[in-house]
């Protein structure tokens, strides 16, 4: 897997990095970073960290859906986030990397075309299936897979072998410039000033769509009691939930109890810092099926968020944070979509979030005394509120 053997990326952009950011008080990042303009109004930029293969790339250089066309998405970057207080005392964020290094399946004209649009030319691929023809293809790059292929093994391959044709890490890497959605100040030194974090993760059950958190000391909590989902992009057991503080479970350099508390202490000192949102697209429902359709509709999540933001959006309270109501989302555009769903989407069951409360008692516990005393305060709040 490419993210640890190229050595400039996890290994010095995270793992090294976040142990410098704590020294010098700042914040090294699994977050992509994207901007997002309403319709005639501010640009505000978002970073958002989920684990490997929960979409970081994909949201990063997301296409606003239908009845959502005005509204303009660029990409900073779709990994990595340095992220310093700026001369405003703002928090501003810079993408270290140079290119976009993403997992192949899955991806298509329809999931991500901006994407797609990279990949045409100086792309680098790697445990794809080839074409007869010598060009690339992997599951989902096309609905009807290719009469012949050589699969990711080097064995020959057709549609009824039984077998996958691409590996389901199988990656592309590419230059960010060849990216369209690529914004005008991804190369400024100075970056961009952060409105929100997003943390999220495969959750199957639990974890409703969106939750902002009251606070910041709130949304570090949230973001060190993440967790998701294992996949092919981790070795070991998939569809396993397990704890993934800020997706930076295989990257934090050091401590994680000393790791919250330098958010805790990043969060006292700046000036407006950026609100925090728990988010979750792989919310199942009983046939198995994700029921948010993702992808470009994750857009109307951020149009929320962003107007959560500038004040202009409502919510309601719940034990776990504020969500919005079926009216504070926009559904032009997307057919189909019922409170009953919405209403499953957002659900909070609070005999399972009990249980996900112990859960995080394990994860605290194994940090013993470096565990920062507010967590336990957030935890005890949590529980009476539940
Ligand atoms: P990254 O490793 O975090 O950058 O994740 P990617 O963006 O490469 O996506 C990993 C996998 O998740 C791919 O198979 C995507 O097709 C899939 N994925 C990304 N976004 C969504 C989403 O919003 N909904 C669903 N259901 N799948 C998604
Ligand atoms: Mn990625």
């Amino acid at each position: 897997y490419g993210g640890n053997a190229l050595l400039g990326k996890k290994c010095f952009a995270l793992r090294i990095a976040s142990i410098m950011a704590r020294e010098q008080g700042w914040l090294a990042e699994h977050m992509l970073i994207l901007g997002i303009q309403p319709p005639g109004g501010k640009k505000h930029y978002i970073a958002a960290a989920f684990p490997s293969a929960c979409g970081k790339t994909n949201l990063a250089m997301l296409v606003p859906p239908k009845g959502l066309e005005g509204w303009k998405v660029t990409t900073i970057g779709e990994d990595i986030a340095w992220i310093k207080p700026g001369p405003d005392g703002r928090l501003y964020a810079i993408n270290p990397e140079y290119g976009a290094f993403g997992v192949a399946p899955g991806t298509s004209e329809e999931t991500n075309p901006n994407c797609l649009a990279a990949l045409k030319k100086n792309t680098i691929f790697t445990n794809v299936a080839m074409t007869d023809d010598g060009d690339v293809w992997w599951e989902g790059l096309t609905k009807e897979p290719p009469k012949h292929l050589i699969d990711w093994t080097g064995k020959s391959w057709t549609p009824d072998s039984g077998r996958i044709a691409a590996h389901p890490n199988s990656r592309f890497t590419v230059h960010a410039a060849q990216i369209p959605s690529m914004d005008a100040d991804w190369e400024n030194p100075a970056g961009v000033p952060i409105s929100a974090f997003l943390f999220g993760g495969r959750r199957t059950t639990t974890v409703p769509l969106v939750t902002e958190a009251k606070d910041w000391k709130h949304g570090v909590y949230l973001a060190a009691t993440m967790a998701s989902e294992t996949t092919a992009a981790i070795v070991g057991k998939v569809g396993v939930v397990r704890r993934d503080p800020f997706a930076m479970l295989p990257f934090c350099g050091y401590h994680f109890g000393d790791y919250f508390k330098h958010w805790l202490d990043v969060g006292a000192n700046v000036k407006q810092p950026p609100k925090i949102f728990a988010v979750n697209w792989f919310r199942r429902d009983s046939n198995g099926k994700f029921i948010w359709p993702g992808f470009g509709d994750n857009m109307r999540v951020l149009k929320w968020v962003v107007e959560r933001c500038e004040g202009k959006s409502g919510a309601t309270e719940t034990p776990i944070g504020n969500m919005p109501r079926y009216e504070d989302i926009e559904w032009s555009g997307l057919s189909g979509f019922s409170r009953e769903t919405f209403d499953a989407l957002i659900h909070v069951d609070r005999d399972a979030w009990r249980a996900e409360i112990k859960d995080h008692d394990e994860l605290f516990g194994r940090l013993g005394s470096r565990l920062p005393a507010e967590m336990t305060v957030q935890r005890k709040a949590l529980e009476q509120t539940l």
